[in-house]
């Protein structure tokens, strides 16, 4: 198995802040960075010694990418499959185009999922409103989600009346959704998995994770659940990895039903918002873990030293008369702050976050939840 030793190149399709927060792990452990991002002032830009910008679909640019790295990764599942495969012909390409092929598409990742045997909640492929209107009968309360393109609750539209399942579909404007029964969820959890290229498998603890309007405001780790739950969880995660054949990271998304039972939410072949903890929490953070991952490298521990929360701090913060008062939060025990170095502070968009540790969960996160509040209540807004 080749290994990219320290001194070698990453390139990273997406120099958002998942690509930017891998780039800080890369650099520490003196490997260069180029990066591939549409925008010419995407937050991994200050990491990279090399910025290619250009749209995802741009096969020249992918190439190029490659050409100039040693082993090409990536924060965003999106890249059209074109993009992927030229810059695969260049480098190692991890994870490979098969994997982003199941997961780019909602549809395509939950018959997958069914097809090997993986626990979901009832689902329907959609590809009309008359479609969708015979999935509310069917499920009652539904959400209704593109298959591609949607993020942070975005592209979705929940429907709780008859009525309400032909407007969700127009209001989509997709050629093909997914309609999901709306479940009753006792509790949300994730589970970080990294695959090294000879197959060795590292599982996180399952995250606790708290999402608002289809957005996650809050994760903690360790997550309390009970063994049973977590083996089982591991176990789910760790199953999907293996026979997706990822190499770098995958974070399963998984909710905890009223019944107790688990089912898969969905998948992303990347380092995940509900590990940003990991930074604090962990002995190696998700974003080491994929430079392990995909340089060939032995994968770190996974163990909580120390529990730990973030909070997400989206574009809306920065709306109030006052600016954030950053300094008076840091001043709070344990608190830390990661912004993004994003310019515009548009409303939905994750700026930053906060995180905080403590000696038990449960005191990790009150201390980040309070930090958060301080922090909005001083713009004098929201
Ligand atoms: P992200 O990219 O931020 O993970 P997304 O846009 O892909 O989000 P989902 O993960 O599908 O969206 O859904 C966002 C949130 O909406 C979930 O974390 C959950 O809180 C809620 N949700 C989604 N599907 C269901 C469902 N079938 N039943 C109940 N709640 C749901
Ligand atoms: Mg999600």
């Amino acid at each position: 198995m080749t290994v990219f030793l320290p001194g070698s190149t990453i390139g990273f399709f997406g120099g958002g802040q998942l690509g930017r927060m891998a780039a800080m792990a890369a650099r520490s452990m003196g490997y260069d960075v180029h990066v591939l991002d549409p925008d010419a002032h995407c937050p991994a830009r200050a990491l990279a010694s090399q910025t290619i910008t250009a749209p995802w679909g741009d096969v020249d640019a992918a190439a190029r990418l490659a050409v100039g790295v040693d082993v090409v990764t990536m924060e965003i599942e999106k890249i059209p499959l074109a993009a992927l495969e030229a810059a695969g012909r260049h480098a190692p390409l991890r994870p490979a185009p098969g994997v982003l092929h199941v997961v780019q598409d909602r549809a395509r990742q939950k018959e997958w999922l069914r097809n090997h045997g993986f626990p979901l909640g009832p689902f329907r492929v959609v590809r009309s409103a008359d479609d969708t209107v015979a999935a509310a009968r069917e499920f009652g309360a539904c959400i209704v989600k593109a298959a591609s393109g949607g993020y942070d609750g975005r592209g979705q539209a929940r429907v709780f009346h008859l009525e309400e399942a032909a407007p969700a579909w127009t209001s989509i404007g997709a050629p093909v959704c997914v309609a999901e029964q709306f479940l009753d969820l006792s509790a949300e959890l994730s589970v970080m998995v990294a695959r090294s290229p000879n197959g060795e498998m590292r599982a996180y603890p399952p995250s606790r994770n708290h999402h608002t309007d289809g957005v996650l405001s809050w994760s903690v780790i360790p997550g309390g659940f009970d063994d049973v739950e977590t083996r089982r969880a591991t176990e789910i995660a760790c199953g999907i990895a293996e026979q997706l054949g990822v190499i770098g990271l995958l974070a399963v998304e998984l909710f905890l039903v009223e019944d107790g039972s688990l089912s898969v939410n969905e998948l992303a072949p990347r380092p995940h918002n509900s590990y940003h903890h990991s930074e604090r929490a962990c002995v190696t953070s998700q974003f080491e873990q994929l430079v392990r991952a995909v340089c060939g490298l032995p994968l770190g521990d996974t163990d909580v030293v120390r529990p730990a929360a973030i909070y997400n701090l989206l574009g809306d913060l920065w709306s109030g008369a006052e600016a954030p008062d950053f300094a008076g939060v840091l001043a709070l025990p344990g608190v830390r702050l990661h912004l993004y170095g994003k310019g515009e502070a548009r409303a939905g968009r994750k700026m930053g976050h906060l995180s905080a540790c403590g000696a038990g969960a449960d005191t990790a996160l009150e201390r980040v939840v309070d930090a958060y509040r301080r922090l909005s209540l001083s713009t004098g807004g929201v």
